[in-house]
């Protein structure tokens, strides 16, 4: 089922004078799709978001929801809800009439708002809590309702600003899933703000990469985590390798490049490659202690410099023989090469794992 709307932003800016806090954003998202803004503090997000629920006026550009434009169509007539992070309930109403709230401002008759209030708020499992004040609840409760306000009114379209962002790790993975579930079964179509890339990884269908006003990188998650466009993209989420190297031939989307004095590997092209300075982006996952007899296709001479312990994995700095350090996530499942800090090792990666980028 999908009640959400299609919503396209075209060359959206606003200004503040002569400050572009958002310098012409485009995108297109299908109807029921969830799309993350990501970025840097400063980067528009929250301003592009304030446009497209109309409490900002942009200073050019369009929005069309379903089709339609909405651009300078006042708030509460633009059919959105809103999460945000301080929630936003009311303080004197119970849980049941913060959620009907949106309803009754539409003039659906009693019996009825109070019924569909009443599924919302057991859709979001506080059923037993139905006739207390925002006060007598824990913050992942209120949320809770405020998420459930927000859905009752089955908006075309769902806005969400850092919702999670005042919850602890635990129960902010818990909301992760249940929001991302009744996103999936009402098919609604909802953009989201984080900071956080691990939940722009996890519950966006698209992710858009904001830099300086600008998306600097859409796409699926996959493709921003294992393909991004660009070193600003690839350092943002994740971690990452950057390899100074120097291009000696390139070949059919390939490169053979020289790292260090004497050392060539091939690497696969990124998108904004052009002849200048370049680097290897390679996460550290995708990169392997190995022996000088393994078969990767790209091998490197190195020394273990420093380990760290993460659980389930541990990090390896490994300095490689130009002097420079990259670092080797590997799991601990107590297979794998025994090796211990100062000794010499070989680092080894598939040619389609290294991708050159701009440095
Ligand atoms: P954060 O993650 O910190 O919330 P953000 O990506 O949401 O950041 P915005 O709040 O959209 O960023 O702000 C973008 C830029 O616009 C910032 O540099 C901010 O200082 C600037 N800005 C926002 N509102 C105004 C305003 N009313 N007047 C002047 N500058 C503003």
């Amino acid at each position: 089922m999908t009640s959400g709307a299609t919503l396209q932003l075209n060359e959206l800016q606003r200004y503040y004078d002569n400050f572009g806090a958002v310098r012409g954003v485009s995108l297109s998202l299908e109807a029921g799709q969830f799309l993350t803004l990501l970025g840097p503090s400063g980067s528009g997000k929250t301003t592009t978001l304030m446009m497209i629920a109309g409490f900002i006026e942009p200073t050019a550009g369009e929005i069309l929801l379903n089709g339609q434009p909405v651009t300078h169509l006042e708030a509460h007539k633009r059919d959105i809800g809103m999460v945000f992070q301080n929630y936003a309930l009311f303080p004197h109403m119970t849980v049941l009439d913060n959620v009907a709230f949106p309803l009754k401002m539409r003039k659906v008759p009693r019996a009825e708002r109070l019924e569909r209030a009443a599924d919302f708020v057991r859709r979001v499992g506080l059923e037993n809590f139905s006739h207390r004040y925002p006060v007598q609840l824990s913050g992942g409760q209120q949320q809770r309702v405020a998420l459930a306000r927000a859905l009752v009114f089955s908006p075309s379209l769902v806005l969400m600003d850092e919702p999670l962002g005042a919850l602890d790790r635990r129960l902010r993975l818990q909301m992760q899933e249940e929001i991302k579930n009744l996103q999936t079964e009402l098919g609604l179509t909802v953009v989201y703000v984080t900071h956080d890339q691990e939940e722009a990884l996890t519950m966006s269908d698209q992710v858009a990469v904001m830099e300086n006003g600008r998306i600097s990188c859409y796409g699926p998650p996959r493709t921003i985590y294992e393909k991004p466009d660009n070193r600003f993209v690839a350092s943002f989420i994740g971690e990452s390798n950057f390899v100074p190297c120097e291009i000696r031939q390139q070949f059919q989307g390939q490169a053979l490049v020289r790292v260090g004095d004497t050392s060539d590997v091939r690497v696969v092209m990124g998108d904004d490659q052009d002849a200048g300075e370049s680097v290897i982006f390679i996460r550290p996952e995708r990169i392997h202690l190995c022996l000088e007899t393994d078969s990767y296709q790209n091998k490197l001479s190195a020394q273990v410099v420093g380990e760290i312990y993460l659980g389930d994995a541990s990090l390896f700095r490994v300095r490689l023989a130009d002097g420079q350090e990259i670092r080797i996530k590997r799991p601990n499942r107590g297979i794998g090469l025994p090796i211990k800090t100062g000794e010499h090792c070989y680092v080894g990666w598939h040619v389609e794992d290294g991708i050159l980028l701009r440095r």
